[in-house]
């Protein structure tokens, strides 16, 4: 049976999700952003909690870590290279590793760049990727830690995934990020289509995540230095992509 996901809302624009094998009978959470919703979502599907996933160390993240472990004894999954700031932590993952969640292989990619030590979670056979604060819908995350030449490179790795790979990412900022991605390039069609929809879901209340890979890479302004238009929008035809991608990440900071 496929792998289950239940999204669910957390703090005040978080998304915390559950991730279910029904055959294994083993149930995660991405991140432990708020426990009183986590708790609530695992008794409305009546799924036991038997994993934490930990992306990044940020509090809304890994703050709900040692008081889920304390009520259900269960095992928490972070970065190696973050293992002193992820509380709880009992198995360290890194690049280029697998393990398994049930039946399911769990490929961990580091995307260090919002801290260091940030790690994506990939399931191939689900085609389903939660990347916490490294890839947002139609962004990516601060600068907090690393360089912008650390994220591209991290992003990359996203990037080269399957475009129907559905994205999973950790907050709703979508529509602030559309204001922002319309700014550097508004010659883009498919991102003048999409911030549309996302002002009509958000007008409607409904989230505008999950996305996949493939409209990322057609509509996020940091998946697309390459493009010419936004380029020229930055008055830096031909640069290095890496320099375009810190230049648009340097504008968002103060958008
Ligand atoms: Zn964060
Ligand atoms: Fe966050």
């Amino acid at each position: 049976m496929p792998l289950e996901v239940h999204q669910f809302p957390c703090l005040s624009d978080n998304y915390g999700y559950l991730i279910h094998d029904p055959d294994a009978g083993v149930t995660a959470t991405i991140d432990t952003p708020e426990v009183a919703p986590i708790n609530a979502a695992l008794e409305e599907k009546g799924w036991q909690l038997t994993h934490i996933l930990n992306t990044h160390h940020h509090f809304d993240h890994a703050g709900g870590n040692l008081e889920l472990k304390d009520r259900w004894n269960c095992t928490i999954i972070g970065s190696r290279d973050d293992a002193e700031r992820i509380p709880g932590i009992d198995v360290k993952v890194g690049d280029g590793e697998t393990f398994q969640f049930g039946n399911f292989d769990a490929q961990v990619f580091d995307v260090s760049g919002h801290t260091l030590g940030h790690i994506a979670f990939y399931f191939p056979e689900a085609g389903k990727l939660f990347c916490g604060d490294a890839l947002f819908a139609l962004g990516c995350g601060r600068l907090f830690e690393g360089s912008p030449a650390q994220m591209w490179t991290s992003l990359q790795k996203l990037m080269a995934l399957p475009e129907n790979t559905g994205v999973y990412c950790a907050h709703e900022y979508t529509q602030a990020n559309a204001a922002f991605a319309l700014s550097v390039e508004p010659q883009n069609d498919a991102l003048q289509q999409r911030a549309k929809e996302i002002e009509a879901l958000r007008a409607e209340g409904k989230p505008t995540v999950p996305s996949t890979i493939g409209l990322e890479l057609e509509t996020n302004p940091f998946l697309r230095p390459m493009s010419e238009d936004l380029q020229a929008n930055l008055n830096m035809q031909g640069a290095e992509l890496v320099d375009v991608f810190a230049e648009t990440r340097r504008r968002k900071d103060s958008f």
